[in-house]
């Protein structure tokens, strides 16, 4: 097996890391009340970062999904804020019209998102449905050769700053999941509504939308209803990409809680000589290392999207991963881990996200659960190796 990453990636990564230090991390507090980072956006566009995910004919890099990874883990070390901007563009909204919008929609939209111009969200929960997703209300009419689209969506990113809007979709009120398509639209449509504005506790606003009877282009219909299947693919890349965030977060909190640790003196002496803080450093560490390999075990075989029960399997384990070692580390900051004096409590805020979006966790046990039960196949990657 080959564990090492490729002399690109590596310079990939120090590149991105050295912003991070220089830049980021000084004003990481600043977009804590909602505000959106687009000096940061800026900066990692000139890079080229927010062209990952972008096919090179329309100005992106076009990388696998483990490139993309390595970014958003060096990204969530300094600035969950940043890190969650930057999966807008390089994840599954971006991944969808990539895959599957008609060419002018890809020329239109795509060498914005690889600039930092054009911000993409993704639609998807409701305000009574979010998990069950076959309960979706919005529903899109084809008429001749326009839409009408009508519903609500809810907890959205990005709202104010998005330009288009990947919305899924009921089409012609078909019921169940199989009548689930996908529209694009965006802000400036008459009907366009933001209805209400959430702020969470990881720093970025949310919002809720109505989209009030909103005349479109019959092309905007970018996957077709009994879409969802194929939907599904890119929401597999974004179960590596969330987890990714989760891991930079546990590694940008660990380093925090090492320096504290051979700083702080209690009892006359530095507490990481203490053998009850070495052992928690010690499963800290245990623990960042084993969520790393599933994760870029997941991510190296994507071929090319990830198999779903590794990509299950790797956002369980580093979302948990992240909430247990980001708390660990406001303990080992004691009281002062609890103030916004160290960045400690910030990680372990934006740690609480990863089980939430891209599949809750129940979910995810779920589909993991139903597959051991049913048995793997040979097709099944290191799942199958297991026979039982
Ligand atoms: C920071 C943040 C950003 C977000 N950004 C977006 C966005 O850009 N676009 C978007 O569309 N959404 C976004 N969301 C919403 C997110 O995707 C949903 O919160 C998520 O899908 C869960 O849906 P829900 O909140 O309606 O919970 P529900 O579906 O109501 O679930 C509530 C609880 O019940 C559990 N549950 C549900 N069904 C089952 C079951 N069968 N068995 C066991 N337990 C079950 C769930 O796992 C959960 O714990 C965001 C959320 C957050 C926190």
């Amino acid at each position: 097996m080959e564990f090492s990453l490729t002399e690109e990636q590596r310079a990939m990564v120090e590149t991105v890391r050295a912003l991070c230090r220089d830049q980021f991390k000084g004003r990481a507090m600043k977009w804590m009340d909602g505000t959106f980072p687009w000096e940061n956006i800026k900066e990692l566009a000139e890079l080229g970062v927010l062209g990952m995910a972008v096919p090179e004919e329309y100005g992106g890099l076009g990388l696998p999904v483990l490139d993309t990874a390595l970014v958003l883990e060096e990204l969530g070390k300094t600035c969950y804020v940043t890190a969650m901007a930057v999966m807008g563009e390089v994840g599954v909204q971006t991944k969808i019209i990539a895959t599957y919008a008609p060419e002018e929609i890809k020329r239109r939209l795509l060498p914005g998102v690889c600039s930092g111009e054009v911000i993409l969200a993704v639609c998807m929960t409701e305000p009574h449905a979010g998990t069950d997703v076959a309960n979706f209300k919005t529903n899109v009419v084809v008429k001749g050769d326009r839409l009408v689209l009508k519903g609500t969506k809810t907890l959205i990113s990005r709202v104010d700053e998005a330009k288009a809007f990947v919305v899924f979709t009921r089409v012609d009120g078909k019921p169940g999941r199989e009548g689930i398509g996908c529209v694009l639209i965006e802000n400036d449509t008459p009907g366009f509504e933001i209805i209400s504005r959430y702020h969470t506790m990881g720093g970025e606003n949310l919002a809720e939308i109505q989209f009030n009877d909103c005349e479109l282009p019959v092309e905007n219909l970018i996957v077709k209803e009994d879409g969802f299947r194929r939907l599904l693919n890119a929401f597999n890349t974004q179960r590596c990409l969330n987890p990714s965030i989760s891991l930079g977060l546990a590694e940008g909190a660990f380093e925090e809680a090492v320096r504290y640790s051979r700083d702080r003196e209690a009892f006359g002496r530095p507490i990481g000589t203490m053998q009850g803080m070495r052992w928690k450093l010690a499963e800290m560490y245990r623990d960042i290392e084993v969520g790393r390999s599933v994760l870029y075990r997941a991510c190296a075989t994507a071929n090319p999207f990830p198999d779903p029960h590794m990509a299950a399997i790797a956002k369980l384990y580093n979302n948990e991963m992240a909430v247990r070692v980001t708390s660990e580390a406001i303990q080992v900051h004691g009281g002062y881990g609890f103030t916004d004096e160290f960045p400690v409590s910030r990680f372990y805020r934006g740690a609480r996200y990863g089980s939430l979006g891209g599949g809750t966790h129940e979910t995810l046990k779920d589909l993991v659960g139903k597959k051991i039960y049913n048995g793997f196949s040979d097709h099944d990657g290191f799942l199958g190796m297991g026979n039982f």
